[in-house]
C-alpha cells in the first residue's frame, strides 16, 4: 500500500471526475495524475533522491494536494511544516529533517531569505505561487507543465512516507516518521469505522492541511476516490460558501472553529445540508457548542477523534450515535477499528477499568520512531505500545476517558489533580477569558495548585473569589491555592497552551521532573 495508490485507481475508474477544487480551478484525476508524474520528474531532476525528504511550507491549495502525491512518486519523503512557525523554528525543522528542498507558496516567500539564513543547507525552493518567481527560486508552473514526467516509485509498505513534528507543547517538535502502511492503516480505519459519509465523498480542507488531522482524512479520501475541496485557511464565510457552493459531504473541524461556524450571524443564509459528516478532534468540545451544532447542521454526524501524531494520528472515536448520550460527551470514544488502547501503571501493568494510568495504544498505525531520536523511541515504544504520555481510564463498555498528559498532572498533599478538570472548572467563571493550571513547589504540599488567568475584559476577580468558585464544583483539594494574573497565554504553533514555559518561574532546571 502507499500513498498515491488511490490515485491510480481513480484514474482508472473515474478519469474524468474532479479530483480538486480550488477558488475557480477544478482539475480532474487525469490531469492530476499527469501534473503529479511532471512534478515528480522535476524534483529528481532538481537533485531529490530516494528518501530525501521534502519540506512544504504553504496554506492549503490544490497545489497541497500535488505535493503529497508527487513526493512519494518521485520517492521522496513528504515534511510538511506547521504554518504557525516562526523563521527560527522552520529553520530547526528543515536542519533537523535534512530537508533540501522546500515548496512554498506566495504567502510564505518572504520567509525564505530569513530561513536560508538559519538553514544553509537548503539547496532547492520551489515557488508554487501565482506572481513572479522571486529570485533564487523555481517557478512551480513551469515545472509540472514542462517537465518530462516520471513512473511512480510506487514504493510503499514501511518505508518512510512522512516526516511529521509533534506540537511542541511538551518539548522541542520532535520529527515522527510514518510509513505508508502507518497512514493507509489509519486511512482505512477511519473508512472501516463507517462514521465517514457514505456514498460519492467531497471532503472539504478548512482545518491546515500541514497538520496530521487533516491529512488522514486527505489520505482517506484519496483512497476513496473522492474530491478534495479546498479553501486556502478557515474563514467562516468562504467555508460556508465552499459547503454549499460544490455540496461538500465531509469535513474535519478543530472545536473553535465548530464554534466560529454556527456563532456567524449568516449561518442561516448558506444551504449546508449537502454535509453528512463533521469529524473533530485535538480536543474535546464543550457540549453546549456541541449541542448547537448538532442543531445547525442536522443532517451532519459528529464524530470525535483522539490520538497524536504518533499514531497516524487517530486511536479512538466517539461515534456518531455515542453523541446522543449525554453522559459519553466527556469521552473521547472506543477504539477505533486499526486501533488497540490499554491503560498501565509505571511498571506497565495494566490496571483495572476505572482506574487513571498512561494511555498505551498498539497497531499498524504507530510510528516507526522519532527521527534521529533512538532513546526516546524506544523508551516511547516499549514492550511493542506507543506511551502517549496521556493519562486516563477505560470505563467497562471501553470508552476512553482522557484525564491530563501525565508531564501536567499535580501531586498536591498525596493527592492527584489533573490540571484539566481544573481548568474547566475555572472556566465556568464569567471573569476568566483563558486559564492554565500548574504544580508549583510548595514547602507543605509537595506541589500546590496554582491558576495562571487571563481576565476577561471589564472583569474583576481575585484568586481568593475562584478559588471558592471552583470549591462549588469539584473538592476542594483540587481548587488553586493561588492564582496570577496575566494578559495572554504562551501558545505552541498548534495552538496549545506552553504550560513548561510557565512552569519555568517555579521550577529550577528544564521543567519540573515527573515522577
Ligand atoms: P509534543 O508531543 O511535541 O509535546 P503534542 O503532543 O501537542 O506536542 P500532537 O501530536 O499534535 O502534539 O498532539 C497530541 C496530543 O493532543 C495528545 O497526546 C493529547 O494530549 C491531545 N489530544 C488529541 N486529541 C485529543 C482529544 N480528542 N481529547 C483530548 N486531548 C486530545
Ligand atoms: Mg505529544
Amino acid at each position: 500500500m502507499y500513498l498515491t495508490q488511490g490515485l491510480h485507481r481513480a484514474v482508472q475508474q473515474t478519469p474524468d471526475a474532479i479530483a480538486t477544487i480550488y477558488r475557480d480551478r477544478h482539475r480532474t484525476f487525469t490531469e492530476i495524475a499527469g501534473r503529479v508524474a511532471r512534478l515528480a520528474g522535476a524534483l529528481r531532476d532538481h537533485g531529490v533522491r530516494d528518501g530525501d525528504r521534502v519540506a512544504m511550507l504553504s496554506l492549503n491549495s490544490d497545489r497541497y494536494h500535488e505535493y503529497l502525491l508527487a513526493v512519494p512518486w518521485a520517492n521522496g519523503v513528504i515534511n510538511p511544516v506547521n504554518v504557525r512557525w516562526s523563521p527560527a523554528e522552520i529553520a530547526y525543522s528543515l536542519r533537523d529533517s535534512g530537508s533540501r528542498t522546500l515548496l512554498v507558496d506566495d504567502t510564505f516567500a518572504d520567509t525564505v531569505p530569513a530561513v536560508r539564513a538559519e538553514c544553509p543547507e537548503l539547496t532547492t525552493v520551489i515557488h508554487a505561487g501565482d506572481g513572479g518567481t522571486p529570485e533564487g527560486m523555481l517557478p512551480y508552473e513551469d515545472l509540472v507543465t514542462g517537465s518530462e514526467p516520471i513512473e511512480d516509485a510506487r514504493r510503499g509498505g514501511n518505508e518512510l512516507a512522512g516526516l511529521f513534528y509533534t506540537g511542541g507543547t511538551t518539548g522541542h517538535p520532535k520529527g515522527v516518521m510514518l510509513s505508508h502502511s502507518n497512514l493507509m492503516v489509519s486511512a482505512f480505519g477511519l473508512a472501516a469505522s463507517g462514521y465517514l459519509s457514505a456514498g460519492e465523498v467531497r471532503l472539504l480542507h478548512a482545518a491546515p492541511m500541514f497538520h496530521l488531522a487533516d491529512l488522514a482524512f486527505w489520505n482517506a479520501a484519496t483512497a476513496r476516490g473522492g474530491t478534495h475541496v479546498i479553501v486556502p485557511a478557515f474563514k467562516p464565510v468562504e467555508v460556508m460558501e465552499a459547503i454549499a457552493e460544490h455540496e461538500v459531504t465531509e469535513t474535519l473541524l478543530v472545536p473553535v472553529m465548530i464554534q466560529i461556524l454556527i456563532d456567524h450571524p449568516d449561518i442561516a443564509e448558506h444551504d449546508l445540508s449537502s454535509l453528512r459528516a463533521v469529524m473533530y478532534g485535538a480536543s474535546p468540545i464543550p457540549q453546549a457548542v456541541l449541542e448547537r451544532a448538532m442543531k445547525a447542521l442536522p443532517n451532519a454526524s459528529f464524530t470525535q477523534a483522539y490520538g497524536m501524531t504518533e499514531l497516524s494520528p487517530v486511536a479512538t472515536l466517539l461515534s456518531p450515535d455515542d453523541h446522543k448520550v449525554t453522559e459519553l460527551l466527556r469521552a473521547a470514544g472506543r477504539a477505533a477499528p486499526h486501533s488497540e488502547v490499554r491503560i498501565v501503571d509505571t511498571n506497565d501493568e495494566e490496571v483495572p477499568h476505572g482506574t487513571v494510568g498512561e494511555i498505551v495504544v498498539r497497531g499498524g498505525h504507530v510510528m516507526q520512531g522519532y527521527w534521529n531520536r533512538p532513546e526516546e523511541t524506544a523508551a516511547a515504544l516499549r514492550g511493542g505500545w506507543m506511551h502517549t504520555g496521556d493519562g486516563g481510564y477505560l470505563d467497562d463498555a471501553g470508552y476512553l476517558y482522557v484525564v491530563d498528559r501525565i508531564k501536567d498532572m499535580i501531586v498536591t498533599g498525596g493527592e492527584n489533580v489533573y490540571s484539566a478538570e481544573v481548568e474547566n472548572a475555572l472556566a465556568t467563571h464569567p471573569a476568566v477569558a483563558a486559564c492554565a493550571v500548574i504544580g508549583v513547589p510548595d514547602p507543605d504540599w509537595g506541589e500546590r495548585v496554582h491558576a495562571v488567568v487571563v481576565r476577561q475584559p471589564g472583569h474583576e476577580v481575585t484568586a481568593g473569589e475562584l478559588r471558592e468558585h471552583v470549591k462549588t464544583l469539584i473538592a476542594g483539594y483540587k481548587a488553586p491555592r493561588t492564582a496570577e494574573f496575566v494578559d495572554a497565554l504562551p501558545v505552541s504553533g498548534t495552538g496549545k497552551i506552553l504550560k513548561r514555559e510557565l512552569r519555568k518561574r517555579y521550577w529550577t532546571g528544564a521543567d519540573r521532573q515527573v515522577q
